[in-house]
């Protein structure tokens, strides 16, 4: 871990422009991320925090063919969205930028080039599934089929989500065509490989022997685990049409892989903030006294600490990563959130329920941080968060100190007269705080960080508790004075303190207190080394509540909600069909519907789905041939009673005469089931009417 860097390159996950950002996102990310870079730029350090689109997943094409638009449509929509709802909550990038953009392209061809030219490739003719009815290679997210690992039956092609395992899609299952559904076939394609097994040794030296202590638990063990399994050459090109074009010649239909073009997004950000700003791009990403971080979600961790550094350490002239705190998921009461199941509270949605309320959802995201293991966001423990925390610590003592303040003395800072031993202690241990909560974001140990910054607020609650200034004002007007001179310190450092979490508040606490009025605004090191923050004589504001209650209404709202969205999904999953035409009892009567019993059956050769059935329906013994043979097996079947239409016209399946059709229906999970008047009593020709 480097002690003193000169400047400091923050990096947040790209985020995927095919849906707009969720709580999950900000709590894993984007505010982990924010903290940590407005905490470096209060302590004056030269920082650079990018961000940008990642516009090039397959699933933005993906979710182009579902909305029948372009996938540029796709992706300017949500861009706009998501870049907005960064600005909304306060995230301090210095630039955002999109992976679609000029800088970026070339940015990513230059890069892709060298290591071309250098031979740090390998190039391989492989076999690569491929859609013949869409006429296409398949890319990695249009395949899905069994997990070799964990047996998960909807993994893609690149990584199951259910286990987090990175595969090649031929190691699949039953791969399927996530375009047709049909199988695909396997056919020849030339790519350019980045041989990660060359790098493993280094990696080994440089993640296992040298970030064991200072890495986060939960990165450290999926890199090792990475690495002990060995690692095998990746493709870093794919057959697609949406893209960044392979810039070599022979490469004509070929794109970028995303996972080789988004992290160079982090480098492109730069530059083109730095082209902005008039400075120099590069010691932000190759000079050695910068400490790069990147801020990441637990998916993106092979990525972020074996793919991206062995590019980088592949070209030779960057520096790696010091850090890569990645957080574990947040799920929503219970359910892991799901975009594609709108299981998730949307940022932009938040603004319209909350409204100026970013804080507040900044502050329970940090509480409920999942730092070191999966975590659950429920709306109960957002609204105990603000009632009891923000409400009834922070903003209580700030507003007292701001209504007496304006009570007793005009809204001006009083001269203290002597300060008591309480006085003193009270006064050392807020000095204590600036370290304390450095120390955990130092450490990325942002709840840890974010509930001592409330402890300053109880510190202040209780001296006032103990004090009573609205007691002693009328029998000691000197020692009011002294106390309101010591309560007025902590509020002006808490000001200050909790700006990384509680960007909005701070700027409002500044505001109440009228610091921009001030020589000079008190610092985070301030507030460790002097006892003055604010002047006696210096005058502040009226001030007005910082937050609110939030009421069991507004919550329950947020509940139902919830539960709207629940059932709404429950009728998605079972897909009930639309009722058809209403018919006349006269249609009805002509259907010929009778009990039978299954005698024999036997499998139709060479299909999957028929059995030829012989059914006793009572009038005579007819050959039926169904299409059962997925869920029955043929001796399962024999002796079942069932129900019968049996004045269908016969038809030819496969050279076999079927006189008749066995009524079935299907479950939810596929499997068909036999209407079944399967009891005593009943008997062969019964009608069923
Ligand atoms: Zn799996």
């Amino acid at each position: 871990m480097q002690n003193s860097p000169k400047r400091f390159t923050i990096t947040a996950a790209l985020p995927y422009t095919n849906g707009p950002v969720h709580i999950g996102h900000l709590a894993g990310v984007y505010v982990p991320a924010d903290i940590y870079a407005r905490f470096q730029r209060i302590q004056g350090k030269d920082v650079a925090f990018v961000c940008g689109s990642d516009e090039h997943g397959v699933p933005i094409t993906l979710k182009a063919k579902k909305e029948g638009i372009s996938p540029q449509q796709v992706v300017d929509k949500y861009h706009a969205i998501i870049k907005k709802s960064f600005e909304d909550f306060g995230i301090s990038f210095d630039n955002y930028s999109r992976t679609s953009a000029k800088v970026h392209h070339d940015t990513a061809s230059e890069f892709f080039k060298k290591l071309y030219e250098e031979g740090k490739f390998i190039e391989q003719t492989t076999e690569q599934f491929y859609d013949k009815e869409a006429n296409q290679f398949l890319a990695d997210r249009f395949i899905v089929g069994t997990c070799p690992k964990c047996g998960y039956e909807e993994s893609y092609g690149d990584q199951c989500e259910n286990c987090g395992t990175s595969h090649n899609a031929t190691d699949l299952i039953n791969p399927k065509s996530a375009i047709s559904g049909n199988v695909p076939s396997l056919k020849e394609t030339k790519h350019w490989f980045l041989p990660l097994d060359q790098y493993e040794s280094w990696l080994k030296e440089w993640i296992i022997d040298g970030h064991k202590k200072d890495w986060k638990a939960n990165v450290y063990g999926q890199c090792k685990s990475w690495i002990d399994d060995g690692l095998r050459p990746r493709a870093v090109t794919r057959d697609l049409d949406w893209g960044i074009p392979v810039p070599v010649e022979g490469a004509e239909g070929k794109v970028l892989y995303v996972w080789f073009d988004a992290p160079i997004g982090y480098i492109s950000s730069t530059k083109e903030w730095a082209e902005r700003e008039g400075k120099d791009w590069e010691p932000y990403w190759k000079n050695e006294d910068t400490k790069m971080l990147h801020f990441i979600g637990k998916d993106n961790i092979v990525f972020h600490c074996i793919i991206f550094p062995s590019m980088l350490k592949a070209e030779g002239s960057f520096i790696l990563p010091d850090n890569v705190p990645a957080n574990e998921f947040l799920n929503l009461e219970g359910n892991k959130i799901s975009t594609s199941k709108n299981w998730a509270v949307w940022l932009h949605e938040y603004l319209i329920d909350f409204p100026n309320q970013q804080d507040v959802l900044r502050y329970a995201l940090t509480a409920n941080a999942p730092e070191t293991k999966d975590n659950d966001f429920t709306w109960s423990d957002f609204q105990a968060r603000n009632n009891n925390e923000l409400v009834a610590i922070f903003g209580n003592f700030i507003n007292r100190v701001m209504v007496l303040i304006n009570k007793y003395y005009d809204g001006e800072v009083p001269t203290p007269s002597f300060f008591s031993k309480f006085d003193e202690a009270i006064l050392k241990e807020l000095q204590a705080y600036p370290n304390v909560i450095a120390s955990s974001i130092e450490r990325y140990r942002f709840r840890e960080a974010q509930a001592e910054l409330i402890n300053v607020a109880r510190l202040g609650n209780k001296y006032l508790a103990d004090e009573e200034p609205w007691k002693t004002i009328k029998t000691d007007g000197e020692r009011t004075k002294t106390v309101m001179f010591v309560a007025l310190q902590i509020a002006s450092a808490l000001a200050v303190l909790c700006e990384p979490f509680l960007p909005f508040t701070s700027e409002k606490l500044k505001k109440f207190l009228c610091y921009s009025e001030l020589d000079s605004e008190s610092t985070w090191k301030d507030i460790s080394t002097k006892q003055t923050l604010l002047p006696s004589g210096h005058q502040i504001g009226k001030g007005e509540l910082l937050f609110s209650k939030i009421e069991d209404s507004q919550i329950q709202q947020q509940l139902d909600k919830l539960e709207a969205t629940k059932k709404a999904n429950k009728v998605m999953e079972t897909s009930l069909t639309p009722q058809k035409e209403t018919i006349q009892f006269d249609d009805f009567t002509k259907l010929d519907m009778r009990v039978g019993t299954i005698l024999e059956a036997e499998k139709m050769s060479k299909t999957k789905k028929l059995l030829i059935l012989k059914v006793d329906t009572g009038l005579d013994v007819r050959t039926i041939v169904s299409g059962i043979a997925e869920s029955f097996s043929a001796e399962e079947v024999i002796g079942k009673k069932v129900t019968v239409l049996v004045n269908l016209a016969p038809r030819d399946l496969r050279g076999v005469e079927s006189e008749g059709m066995i009524l079935m229906t299907e479950n939810s999970q596929g499997k068909l089931v036999f209407l079944n008047p399967d009891e005593d009593g009943i008997d062969n020709g019964m009608t069923i009417s």
